[in-house]
């Protein structure tokens, strides 16, 4: 067992701390040494599998879509930093991403085409969210990443890969290190935790160690959405990322898609103890099917308040029911009360992308009121993007996405423990690659500005 020492520790090597390097280093952190830890590999060793771990975080095999509108999960920042400051950081990492060789084209495209759509909606009692952007595609994004890493190394930051880091070390109430899964000690007077959603539990445990502060938020639960390419064509080839938000019908509640893959493939995400699906796009955009996430925004109030542990929970049953792979459903099965069977799964006009699936009903995994949301929440995007709510449509489940440890945090991005920052989704300050640059940024400036 070793001890090392450096004066910033970071925990993490997705966007966040990627991000929180690059801007300790623009920020010429006099001679001041950086280690950043990543329990997954470097990117030249990073597999296709590990979708969530290693340089890059869960950023490198993602679609690569690129939000700079402050809007949606970017909202969770605003109580840190005001808005119009927040989009000017969001404009630097624009701006990094392009020197590392972004140079997609921008959405939306058409101005006047996009206000009708809206207008659209709104007569529709559906409301579409407008948001700048850009899409790299998941091939391409290893390239930027790749340089990313390469900057980063080439300027003095120590990478260690395959290092977990399981602890702190704290005295007299105050972090002066990090302790990895071998028992070796690195010590520093400024720690930075992003260890991203597939690690989020593990901050909240930290923090229930050390008495740092957080609420929990809402979670997101659903399915993955696949249908013919044609049925979001006009969306996407407007917008790109398609996000439509509704109200159903009996319960009320709050249904949106978001992730929007045109000509994309589902994906499976592994973590320790379930499996959830995603979505990602090439971009040579082959695949003949498009596919969003299509969630339901679950608020729970006391005495039950840990939204992760339910969804996870919900995503643990999905994956006992699905046998350890995701339910595939076809949407006339679900709306007859029954389960797919591959047989009924070839009466479908849409193949699924995803094959590595259990054929199954996904009523059997998710809540009732969750399963009314998405059959009614169907029936209402029907209304602005016809032919979504037809019997071939496919769903994938468990969809689900855990923003829910909120951690408390000053506007310099410290936590209530002293010298321990925390910033992208897993301290639920972010939901995206740029919300988590962006506050990696954050975090990198408050960290920079303390006086030791
Ligand atoms: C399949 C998929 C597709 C997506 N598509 C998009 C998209 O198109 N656009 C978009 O904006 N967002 C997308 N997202 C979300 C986006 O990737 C995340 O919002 C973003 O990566 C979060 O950044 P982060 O730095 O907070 O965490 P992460 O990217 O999750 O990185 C956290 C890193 O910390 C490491 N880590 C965790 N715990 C420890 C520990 N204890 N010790 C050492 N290392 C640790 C992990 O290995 C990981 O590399 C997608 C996500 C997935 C999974």
């Amino acid at each position: 067992m070793k001890t090392k020492k450096f004066d910033y520790l970071i925990v993490g090597a997705g966007p966040a701390g990627m991000f929180a390097c690059y801007e300790l280093l623009k920020r010429k952190v006099d001679g001041k040494t950086i280690a950043l830890f990543d329990m997954g590999s470097r990117l030249e060793d990073r597999k296709k599998s590990e979708v969530m771990t290693g340089f890059g975080g869960a950023g490198t095999y993602s679609d690569g879509k690129l939000h700079y509108t402050p809007k949606l999960s970017h909202e969770r920042t605003f109580h840190l930093i005001d808005p119009d400051d927040y989009q000017k950081i969001l404009d630097e990492v624009e701006k990094i991403f392009a020197d590392f060789g972004v140079d997609s084209e921008y959405f939306p495209k058409n101005a006047e085409e996009v206000e009708e759509m809206v207008a659209e909606a709104e007569r529709n009692d559906v409301e579409l969210v407008v948001r700048k952007a850009q899409h790299v595609g998941t091939d391409k994004l290893k390239e930027v990443v790749a340089k990313f890493q390469k900057y980063l190394l080439d300027r003095g930051v120590t990478l260690f890969d395959k290092t977990e880091i399981v602890d702190l070390i704290v005295k007299k109430e105050e972090a002066v290190g990090v302790v990895d899964k071998k028992g070796n000690k690195y010590l520093g007077n400024r720690v930075l935790l992003v260890p991203g959603r597939v690690n989020a539990a593990w901050l909240q445990k930290i923090g229930k160690k050390y008495g740092i502060k957080y609420q929990y938020d809402m979670v997101e639960i659903g399915v993955r959405v696949e249908f013919p390419r044609s049925v979001m064509k006009r969306y996407a080839e407007a917008l790109y990322e398609v996000v439509l938000k509704v109200r159903t019908k009996t319960f009320d509640d709050v249904m949106r898609t978001f992730c929007s893959c045109p000509n994309g493939l589902v994906a499976v995400e592994t973590y320790p103890e379930y499996i959830c699906v995603n979505g990602h796009s090439l971009s040579d955009h082959l695949s003949l099917n498009s596919n969003f996430a299509f969630v339901c925004e679950v608020h729970l109030t006391e005495p039950v308040e840990n939204s992760i542990d339910y969804a996870e929970s919900i995503a643990k049953l999905a994956t006992t029911i699905g046998g350890g792979k995701p339910i595939l459903q076809r949407l006339k099965d679900l709306q007859r009360g029954r389960r797919s069977t591959w047989s009924r799964l070839k009466k479908s006009m849409v193949r699924p992308s995803l094959k590595d699936v259990t054929p199954g009903d996904i009523s059997m995994a998710l809540p009732h009121r969750i399963v009314v949301n998405i059959l009614e929440g169907l029936e209402k995007l029907d209304t602005v993007m016809p032919g979504i709510n037809s019997g071939s449509t496919l769903l994938y489940a468990p969809e689900v996405k855990l923003r829910s440890s909120k951690v408390a945090l000053t506007p310099a991005m410290e936590t209530t423990l002293k010298n321990v920052y925390a910033a992208g989704d897993a301290a639920g300050v972010s939901g995206s690659i740029t919300g988590a640059a962006a506050t990696g940024i954050m975090a990198a400036r408050g960290m920079s500005k303390r006086k030791t």
